[in-house]
């Protein structure tokens, strides 16, 4: 039984011959996919505030320390991203900041919110207005939560991280695996196009990265609303000195997740954590978002690459890359998918507008990325 499954009525049975067959794939077993994708973003770290206390992680800051952007920062953001071509805000948490975060609360109700889940539809608004399609991953939401900013969302994200009960999520506020897998749950039952990913390396075992990906893959199963399952090695950084899973490692989970996980769901390795030119014959399709204007403000120290260094990870599989939308083609067809706000946003008429179309229909971006 996943942890935590139970206490969030998350019934999910998943047999012992998948796991074992899972647990069986190597990288040639899982063919390459035909074409790579990336999309451009620009990073918006809304709070650094954060319910928990992730060994490996230095994007919290303890309460006191706790940064929450104000709103001409989020808009002025936004907007350097839209002029460098972008098409994504990617707006990120920590978890829901608990009641140690005085100073984070006081500034909510001094903005007029009293949750942080109702200023991130204010930002998400702003980033509508200056042009480019939100893509919030706030941690763990409840239905009520999540109800709140999807209709304002092309998509939104989680990492599931894994089924396991960690050491690295330890302490009196451990991350629950069951809770995660809820959040799933809610964003298929609100429509909501939905990426997610496991962590490699935390402490999980084979047995738990098979279970992680089956449980991704049965929530995709009942729901479609999957779009993309991001392969995350842990990384080194100035909290976590427990290594970073070798290549071999990081080989096989990838072609175990491309085995697990339906055909229409991505799989994607982020370039500036992974080996992403040695991961492309494992069953990878999507290098990520990359941003031209922001660095990655939940991996600081690793940079994120330039257009050409992606153009060469494709050149190097000798297959085609292409720019996609924060929202993958396959959901933008079909209404249930998207709310009147994104479709409105996808169809103005001006130049976003025509950003966006022009990525949409796999045309070039009319702001060159800057190479
Ligand atoms: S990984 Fe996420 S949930 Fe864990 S401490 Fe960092 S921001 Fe919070």
């Amino acid at each position: 039984m996943i942890p935590g499954a139970a206490e969030y009525g998350i019934d999910l049975q998943l047999a012992d011959d998948d796991i074992e067959q899972l647990l069986s794939v190597s990288p040639a077993d899982v063919p390459a996919a035909p074409e790579l994708s990336f999309a451009r973003n620009v990073f918006v770290p809304l709070t650094t505030a954060c319910r928990y206390t992730c060994t490996y992680c230095t994007y919290y800051d303890p309460p006191g320390q706790a940064e929450l952007m104000a709103p001409e920062e989020i808009r002025e953001t936004c907007r350097r991203g839209a002029t460098a071509g972008c098409t994504e805000a990617l707006f990120t948490f920590g978890d829901d900041p608990d009641d140690r975060y005085t100073a984070v609360h006081e500034q909510l109700a001094a903005w007029g919110h009293d949750s942080i889940h109702t200023y991130l539809r204010e930002a998400c608004e702003i980033a509508l207005e200056e042009g480019l399609l939100p893509h919030s991953n706030p941690g763990d939401q409840t239905r009520e939560q999540m109800a709140t900013v999807a209709d304002v969302n092309a998509s939104m994200g989680v990492m599931l991280e894994t089924t396991a009960d960690v050491q690295a999520h330890g302490g009196p506020r451990a991350k629950n695996p069951g809770q995660r897998l809820n959040t799933l749950d809610v964003a298929g039952q609100l429509d909501v196009p939905f990426t997610t990913g496991i962590l490699v390396g935390i402490g999980e075992d084979w047995r738990a990265r098979a279970e992680s990906v089956l449980a991704i893959a049965a929530m995709h199963e009942r729901h479609g609303h999957i779009q993309e399952v991001i392969v995350q090695p842990v990384v080194e950084n100035d909290r976590w000195d427990g290594g970073t899973p070798d290549l071999a490692t990081m080989r096989r989970v990838t072609a175990l997740a491309r085995a697990g996980l339906p055909e229409d769901v991505s799989v994607q390795v982020p370039p500036n954590l992974a080996p992403a030119r040695e991961l492309v014959d494992c069953g990878i399709d999507d290098l990520g978002g990359v941003s031209p204007v922001t660095v990655d403000h939940i991996n600081p120290e690793y940079e994120w690459p330039a257009l050409p260094e992606l153009r060469a990870i494709a050149e190097h599989a000798g297959v085609a890359l292409h720019e996609r939308l924060p929202v993958y083609e396959r959901f933008l067809d079909d209404d249930r998918w998207l709310s009147g706000r994104i479709e409105t946003a996808l169809d103005r008429d001006d130049g976003h507008g025509q950003r966006f179309r022009a990525v949409r229909d796999r045309g070039e971006n009319p702001v060159p990325a800057d190479d």
